[in-house]
């Protein structure tokens, strides 16, 4: 049962060179997509919103596509927080949880007629789907605003901010089963946030509901027996990317934290929802393509086919070298990589993608070195020693670093435009920021 969860708010595929995904990962293995559209498509309940990169008919067309491959695709949206893509509006601030951009607030009168609504417009758009993921993670400001805490006060059951969550998500969760005839899905965590004293609120509802426990790190077992013992429909989720420190300018991601992370959920007895994020929430920076997922796609799908792979062990080899903060190493790496056999477009597409990864990394190490160094020659001034042989060797040392980057980025945007990604103009801004000082 291997599930994947394309999270789309970041670089996305063109329709078409996204069909050729799918295409891959029904190969791989995975029969069930999740799919989250975010502010990529053009949801007709928030006006004015929305990049509107994938259209209805689009979206329709994509969805059609993979169910005649045989995929299961499930819709995955946000109904509490993680509505930044939203929110951010001027038109939609109103609806702010105490003029914050995570979550909107449960106590304004529009906000559970506007959720309904996009529930129906979803529903719609994905009519073969048995269940809708309504998200419901990660509510960071719920209860906060003054409409909130009057309610929270009034409480008969005095159930603080939780009662406010279970009130919301059950109610729309109940919408979903009794109103739309499916299911509903969220993630758990906001459950687990006391040590299991809200698990109580799980009976609030349907039974029906599906909960998510997404684990990232090596503690996919966290709280997870208390879900068990709670008899509630459970799936887990592992992250085949997510946020990594150092994402805002880096190409690379450590994939020995991902592929422990997987192994983890790997050894449990349970359906996973393998999840793929492509920026932390919708107004921090963009992490990249899908390609450099490509090993971890594999061995998510079927451990023992991504064993058995020939580019095993380059993973390491990548982490080692990214880690080694050695231009040289990073650049003989990045020259072995173009000559792995590949067997398909899209480990071809990883194959040059990683290539470009690691010249960055050279690019980044030669640059910070010569920042510093700089910076150094700058504060020496100060004290009036004026090396100026050093400084011309430092100017010297930038136009010839600059000549490379541009060389690099012409090659990045060559790869981006012939493989259809979206927003390379954010994309090579945030990587600039990680080149040019
Ligand atoms: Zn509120």
């Amino acid at each position: 049962m291997a599930c994947l969860h394309l999270d789309l708010k970041g670089t996305i595929p063109a329709p078409d060179q996204f069909q050729q995904w799918l295409h891959w990962f029904r190969s791989c293995g995975y029969h069930t997509l999740y799919l989250e559209f975010d502010h990529q498509a053009a949801w007709k309940t928030w006006d004015f919103a929305g990049t509107k990169r994938y259209l209805n008919d689009d979206i329709r067309t994509l969805t059609e596509f993979a169910v005649g491959l045989g995929f299961h695709v499930i819709p995955v949206i946000q109904v509490l927080g993680h509505m930044e893509w939203l929110l951010k509006l001027e038109k939609w601030a109103y609806l702010r949880e105490n003029n914050k951009l995570n979550s909107i607030c449960p106590c304004h009168p529009d906000s559970m007629k506007l959720i309904k609504q996009w529930i129906d417009e979803v529903v719609e758009l994905f009519p073969a789907s048995k269940h809708i993921h309504l998200g419901g993670d990660e509510t960071w400001n719920l209860g906060t605003c003054p409409a909130c805490q009057e309610v929270i006060k009034n409480d008969p059951l005095q159930r603080g901010e939780m009662g406010l969550y279970a009130d919301h998500v059950a109610e729309l969760c109940r919408y979903v089963v009794e109103e739309k005839h499916k299911t509903p899905m969220i993630w758990n965590d906001m459950f687990c946030r006391d040590t299991g004293k809200s698990m109580e609120y799980l009976r609030n509802f349907p039974s029906e509901t599906v909960f998510v426990h997404w684990k990232y790190a090596d503690d996919v077992e966290e709280h997870l027996q208390l879900f068990r013992n709670s008899g509630c429909n459970l799936l887990g989720a592992s992250a085949l990317r997510c946020n990594w420190k150092g994402h805002e300018n880096s190409m690379l991601f450590p994939y020995n934290d991902r592929f422990r992370n997987l192994e983890q959920w790997q050894k449990q007895d349970m359906t996973v929802i393998h999840t793929v994020w492509t920026r932390p929430n919708s107004v921090r920076p963009i992490y990249g393509t899908w390609a450099p997922l490509v090993p971890l796609f594999i061995a998510a799908a079927d451990p023992e086919a991504w064993k058995k792979h020939p580019w095993f062990g380059i993973t390491e080899k990548i982490d080692a070298a990214v880690n080694s903060r050695d231009p040289a190493e990073c650049l003989t790496l990045a020259e072995k990589i173009l000559s792995l056999p590949v067997g398909n477009d899209m480990e071809e597409e990883a194959r040059y993608y990683l290539s470009l990864g690691l010249r960055f990394e050279a690019l980044h190490t030669k640059a910070l070195e010569l920042f510093l160094q700089q910076r150094v020659l700058e504060e020496m001034e100060r004290f009036d020693f004026c090396d100026t042989n050093k400084k011309a060797a430092l100017d010297k040392i930038k136009k010839s670093l600059l000549d490379d980057v541009a060389i690099w980025e012409k090659e990045l945007a060559a790869y981006w435009k012939k493989y259809k990604w979206s927003d390379f103009d954010e994309y090579i801004a945030c990587r600039h920021a990680g080149l040019i000082y």
